[in-house]
Formats: structure tokens, sequence, C-alpha cells
């Protein structure tokens, strides 16, 4: 069936994820406070429209695609009194647990269905259409959102009530952060035992050190042809996402008391680390960070 989309946020991930809607033959009317991700939005078939009120005016379907928690409970506040009555909100952006089940709140109170569907895949994911979606919120809420869903991506997992995809989202990059320190520093120490890094990963790669930051996000060239390491750490996944999302993990796992003490050192360590490299670096060239402390300490 096909929908009338009001799409918040056309940057790097929104732009593409509201061109495959309008692939699948959704009507998307398209809003960004930038120009140019406006203008190459438009060139994807989305149609322009001046204001977040304005679009979602007209909408069945409300997706946001924000940069951070403020920026939603900004737009929620600013167009939920211009929603059609029964309009489901979908917000894809990552945002704090606790922002994401105030703006569920502020939309029920409106008299409106919400759900929190942050994704991971990546721009690459964003553009191919093959994002992993977790959503919080109600069954049918989901259910309703899913042809969407499934336009923008290719697995769609319902984990709970509200905030449980937010919360899926950062307990899941708090192990792809933790355990890329932990490959990086297995590499580190393996170079000072005069080991190859194709050995180390020849080994670890089917034994009990498996996982996705060895076997696909290798941090050292060499053993995954396709991975960053090869690419000068291009990215990628860019070492200020992972900063970011490290930072909503350990800012939850302090408000709930959570001794989550790696991922609070992996959130230190990859702020100071995204603040030198920013979005210019893949999150696994933090192995260069690690073997320069060794270098320093020796
Ligand atoms: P981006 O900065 O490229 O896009 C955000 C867009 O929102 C920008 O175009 C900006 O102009 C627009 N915007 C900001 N405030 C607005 C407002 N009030 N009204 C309308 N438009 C507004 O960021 P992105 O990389 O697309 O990331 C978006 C979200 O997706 C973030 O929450 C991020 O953490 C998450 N995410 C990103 C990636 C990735 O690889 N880039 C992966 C997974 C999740």
């Amino acid at each position: 069936m096909s929908r009338t989309v009001a799409f918040v946020g056309l940057g790097h991930m929104g732009g593409p994820m509201a061109a495959n809607l309008v692939r699948a033959g959704h009507r998307v009317l398209g809003h960004d406070l930038d120009a140019q991700a406006l203008a190459s939005a438009a060139r994807a078939g989305v149609e322009p429209v001046a204001s977040a009120a304005e679009a979602v005016a007209c909408a069945d379907v409300v997706v946001s695609m924000l940069p951070a928690g403020r920026h939603v409970l900004d737009l929620y506040d600013g167009v939920l009194a211009a929603a059609r009555p029964g309009a489901l909100f979908v917000d894809c952006s990552t945002i704090d647990v606790a922002d994401a089940r105030t703006a569920h709140a502020r939309a029920a109170a409106a008299g409106l269905r919400s759900l929190d569907a942050p994704v991971s895949g990546g721009v690459v994911g964003a553009e191919a259409g093959t994002l992993t979606f977790m959503a919080g919120g109600g069954a049918g809420e989901f259910a309703e959102a899913l042809p969407l869903l499934e336009a923008m991506g290719q697995k769609s997992v319902h984990c709970g009530g509200p905030g449980a995809g937010q919360a899926a989202k950062i307990c899941n990059n708090m192990i792809l952060g933790i355990s890329m320190i932990a490959v990086s520093e297995a590499f580190v120490l393996g170079e000072s035992l005069g080991l190859s890094h194709q050995a180390l990963y020849d080994v670890a790669s089917t034994a009990s050190g498996q996982c996705w930051a060895l076997s696909v996000n290798c941090p050292v060239p060499g053993p995954v042809p396709t991975s960053p390491a090869n690419r000068d750490y291009r990215p990628g996944f860019a070492a200020s996402l992972m900063a970011k999302d490290l930072g909503l993990a350990a800012a939850a796992a302090r408000a709930g008391g959570v001794h989550a003490e790696l991922g609070l050192k992996a959130a230190d360590l990859y702020a100071a680390y995204a603040e030198r490299v920013g979005a210019a670096e893949d999150f696994s060239g933090i192995v260069r960070t690690v073997r320069q402390s060794e270098g320093d300490r020796a």
C-alpha cells in the first residue's frame, strides 16, 4: 500500500533512506534545514517542502533522521499539533533512551502513535536499502511501519516498548566499541611478541576470539581486504559516531547505576580519539592510538 510520508532530516542517512521510499512507490514530502540536502533529495524524487509542519500535515507516517535527541524533541514540539489524527511518528535517529521515551510520551499526549527505530548499517546500508532497524513501541505500530522499514532495510526487529530500539542500538554499539579496542590491543600485543597479523587473524577468526570487529572490520591492513584499514582508515563507521553512541551508552549506564566498567572506559577512549580524527577516520583506526600509547610507554 502506497503511503504519504513526511521525511524530516535528509542528511547522509536520511537522504538515501527517503530515496528508497520513493523507489518503493511511496509519496515522500521531505524537509531539511540544509538547502543542499533538500535539493539532493528532490533529485531522487522527494517532494521538497519548506517547513516540517507543512510536510507533517499531509502525512500518514512521519519519519525523522536527525542528529540528536534535542532535534527530535524540538521537531515533535513543533509539529505534533499539525499532524493528522492517527498519524504514526517513526524516529530513526540515534538518540538517548530517555529522550526517545519523552518523544513517545509527547506523541501519546497529542493522541498520536510512535516508534523509535534507530538503524545500523551506515551510509552504505542506507543507500543499498540494507539497514537493520531496531524498533521500540507497540506491536501494532511496528506492524504498520514494517513495509516502510522493509523498503529501507533488510532486517527489522521489534525490541519491545518505547525506547527499546534505542536501548538495543546503544547496547550493540557498546559491544562493538569494546570489542574493537580488544581486537586492536591484541594485534598490538601480537606485534610486540613478533606475531604476524595474518597468523593472529587465522587463529582468532576461527577460534573463540572471533567477532565482527576482527572478521569484518579488521583494524590492521591485510587479513580482511575490504576493511577500512586497507584504505588508510577512511570510514566505514566514523570515529565520531562511535564516540556519540558510546557517550549515550555511558550516560545510560551512569543513570541506571550499571557498573559497565569497560563501556565507560571505551567511551572515554573513543571521545579522546574522535576529538582528534572526527568523521575523517573509521573507528577501527583506534588501533593506531593503541600502538602509539604502547610506544609512549616503552
Ligand atoms: P547528517 O548530519 O548527515 O544529517 C542530519 C540532517 O538533519 C542534516 O541534513 C541537517 O540539516 C538536518 N536537520 C537538523 N536539524 C533539523 C531540523 N530541525 N529540521 C530539519 N532538518 C534538520 O547525519 P546522519 O549521518 O544522516 O545521521 C543522522 C542520524 O543517524 C544520527 O542520529 C546518527 O547518529 C544516526 N546514524 C548515522 C549513521 C551513519 O553512518 N552516518 C549510522 C547509523 C545511525
